[in-house]
């Protein structure tokens, strides 16, 4: 039999599994083209152009043993030490190679780094609504996950439960922005609370409580945001980088921690995720792709592509009288569900053959996500479906 532990998270994982079977279902008796399915964060635009070219290029212009092979748990130094210094010339830092660790995407660098610092029974702490898989990851490394109840008016952290919540056994925090579901972008404003409030808390238990900031949505925002970089706000910080969706490459595997040097114990946080990596059987982070996108870390995806998305979307919903807090960033709108139960909600969009998450997943009950990672021609296909729910619910 599988372990109690595995039992436990397949259960949890059954949502997802189920939405997908559902949208097959769905597409047999309807046609894929009358089916909306707006479950997944699978990057609808295209990898720039440039990297196909730079796996090409590396693999004819690499030396011989420089590609295939084993190589520091950690990545490939040059690789590493290219993209300390793109870091450095965006953010105006001071990273070098040794900050650095290339990892198997955000997904893996965060299980890395909750390895690199858990012990069992530690907390770490994370604001709702949040990825669902935080729990998953921190649950692996025997840590609980400890959600702040969400701040519903503009989904900003919300920092006064965070200030009361914070513990002896607080040993991490999460944050994610731009924020898978809601899109928002934590704002200089709340990053200046919060550092102030963690740095308080760090001195009233005489112990380090890390900042872990999730960026796998970084260069996705519109309208010119801003994106603060976080290391500049907090000392005890680390961030998980993906080029998931910032490239679109997320069956590629490829990210990196920075783990800067001014954080405590840093030498021994080092060498732990290089061990972390190796251990938990990444070994390291795959090498080909770590070369490629190396020579790509100024390309973009066309993000004008999600922002048409973004706009068609949000404004046929609001027009419908849903409501939603616009989002600044990733590719998700998070929209109040139109009945308290987001389950229900989600199973009557599904008679529209609208395929939803409920919020519930993501610690928010009473929303619903929906992914605009998608064509905007299905996007103009499911517009009546989302008025006629709207209407059901105004009768
Ligand atoms: N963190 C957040 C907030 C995400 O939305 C995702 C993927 O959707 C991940 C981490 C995992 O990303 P990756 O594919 O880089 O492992």
């Amino acid at each position: 039999m599988i372990s109690d532990k595995m039992m436990e998270f397949v259960k949890n994982s059954s949502v997802i599994r189920a939405m997908f079977e559902e949208g097959k279902r769905l597409a047999n008796i309807y046609g894929a083209e009358n089916v909306y399915d707006f479950s997944l964060g699978n990057p609808s635009v295209e990898p720039p152009s440039q990297i196909k070219e730079a796996l090409i290029d590396v693999l004819n212009e690499e030396e011989p043993g420089k590609i295939h092979g084993y190589m520091n748990n950690s990545g490939h130094e040059d690789v590493r030490n290219i993209i300390a210094l793109s870091i450095n010339n965006k953010f105006d830092t001071s990273f070098t190679s040794d900050n650095i660790v290339m990892t198997v995407g955000a997904a893996g660098g965060l299980n890395v780094i909750l390895k690199t610092l858990l012990n069992p029974g530690e907390e770490v702490i994370t604001f709702a609504p949040y990825f669902g898989e935080y729990k998953n990851y921190v649950s692996n490394f025997d840590g609980s996950l400890l959600a702040i109840s969400p701040n519903t008016t503009d989904f900003q952290p919300n920092l006064e439960e965070f200030e009361e919540k914070i513990s002896s056994k607080t040993k991490a925090v999460i944050i994610n922005s731009p924020n898978n579901p809601t899109g928002v972008v934590y704002s200089e404003e709340t990053l200046i609370k919060l550092a102030e409030i963690l740095e308080r808390k760090q001195k009233e238990y005489s112990r380090s409580i890390y900042l872990i900031s999730d960026e796998p949505y970084r260069e996705l925002v519109y309208d010119n945001v801003e994106v603060p970089y976080i290391t500049k706000y907090y000392r005890n910080t680390i961030i998980g980088y993906s080029f998931s969706k910032s490239l679109s490459l997320p069956g590629e595997r490829i990210g990196y921690l920075v783990i800067p040097g001014e954080v405590d114990y840093y030498d021994e946080i080092l060498s732990a995720a290089n061990v972390a990596t190796r251990i938990l059987g990444f070994v390291n982070a795959p090498s080909l792709i770590q070369r490629a996108v190396a020579r790509c870390l100024d390309a973009k995806v066309d993000v004008e592509l999600y922002n048409r998305n973004r706009e068609l979307l949000y404004n046929n919903l609001l027009s419908y009288g849903y409501e939603c807090v616009k989002p600044q960033g990733a590719f998700y709108l998070f929209v109040k569900a139109l009945e308290e139960d987001d389950r229900k909600f989600a199973e009557a969009a599904k008679k529209h053959n609208i395929l939803i998450v409920p919020g519930s997943s993501f610690g928010c009950p009473g929303y619903v996500r929906i992914a605009y990672c998608v064509d905007y021609s299905m996007i103009e296909r499911s517009l009546p479906g989302f008025k006629k729910l709207a209407d059901e619910y105004k009768k």
